[in-house]
């Protein structure tokens, strides 16, 4: 693996038993040879529908749950690790290398601890302080990196905002200094005003402490203002991957083109040309045939319902999984002459 990818996946899989029962085998497959590479120092975002199986990958990732097929490994220079195979020592000192930043600020931390013990929590159950006044020392200064006054570590997670309480959370999951964060919708139950602020924030502790973020999100507009690369997955499937701006300007699968054209625009020209996505993400207990998408894809043929699309590559950095994407590129640039 090359020194600047950080973590790199080759056909990652995460499946669940479900159902009761002794003779039950059915296995729920969240998520299904998934293969990418993380660069070290990005912004790497994942998008897809609730059930696409994106906060899976990322708790994968995180070891929050176990890889049951194909391989991941995180290499930030110091240390290298399978992590479809770790030892209990170095699963715990991954721990201080991952962290998670959660979607809800408001389930997230405990209302009956103060803001310092908060943050001080990780320190505490991973040993990686001796006193208490070196605690309180890298408490206040991940505290001021997040923009927290430090009047309010005193304080209780009632008094603040939506927007201050995910601050307290992010200082939460850096305090211990690690390399990989992921943020699961970590914007997503805050006002769109304050979004812009937190979004803000991640770019700049992104840039001062070298982190690499995976950043979730079902929201494609706020993805193209924060990351570098976007992954859309479709029921635990890597459908297209692409840099951003590249993503943006010439989307290929017909799934990528149905969630651009649910983002809202106040531009009079553009309304009402929404592809609508007709249906429900199929249950990854019971998923389609061929291509996981055809049942909602407008433009599915035979062959969709056969043979499942190899995600190919279709320019430098852009990969797809589509049967028909050259036919619908051709058709697209034939209408539009
Ligand atoms: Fe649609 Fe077929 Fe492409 Fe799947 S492979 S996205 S069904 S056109």
């Amino acid at each position: 693996m090359s020194d600047d990818i950080l973590i790199q996946t080759k056909d990652l899989s995460v499946g669940f038993r479900v159902g009761g029962g002794v003779f039950n085998k059915q296995i729920l497959k969240a998520v299904d040879g998934i293969s990418i590479d993380i660069p070290k120092g990005s912004f790497f975002g994942v998008v897809g529908e609730s059930g696409s199986g994106k906060t899976t990958l990322g708790r994968a990732l995180l070891k929050a749950v176990s890889i049951t097929g194909g391989h991941a490994t995180y290499d930030d220079g110091e240390v290298q690790y399978d992590l479809a195979e770790m030892t209990p020592a170095q699963l715990k000192d991954y721990r201080k290398r991952a962290q998670l930043i959660f979607q809800d600020p408001y389930a997230a931390l405990s209302p009956r601890m103060t803001v310092r013990d908060i943050i001080a929590e990780p320190l505490e159950v991973m040993g990686l302080t001796k006193t208490r006044e070196e605690t309180d020392a890298r408490v206040r200064d991940i505290a001021s990196k997040c923009r927290l006054n430090l009047e309010h570590l005193r304080r209780f997670p009632h008094a603040f905002s939506g927007g201050q309480r995910q601050r307290i959370s992010i200082a939460r999951a850096l305090v211990s200094g690690p390399r990989f964060v992921v943020a699961d919708e970590s914007v997503a139950a805050l006002d769109v005003s304050i979004q812009a602020d937190i979004l803000n924030l991640l770019r700049s502790l992104q840039e001062e402490l070298g982190l690499t973020f995976m950043f979730i999100s079902h929201d494609l507009s706020v993805v193209a203002h924060t990351c570098d690369h976007v992954a859309v997955m479709y029921l635990g499937r890597i459908v297209e991957s692409a840099p951003t701006r590249q993503l943006f300007a010439n989307p290929r699968h017909p799934y990528t083109k149905a969630l651009f054209s649910a983002i809202p625009s106040l531009d009079p020209d553009h309304r009402g040309t929404a592809q609508k996505l007709e249906g429900e993400i199929p249950s990854p207990t019971n998923q389609p045939s061929g291509c996981k998408f055809h049942t909602r894809c407008p433009y599915a043929a035979d062959i969709c319902k056969l043979e499942e699309p190899p995600l190919e590559s279709c320019e430098e950095g852009h990969s797809v999984s589509c049967h028909l994407w050259k036919e619908l590129q051709h058709y697209e640039h034939a209408t539009q002459a």
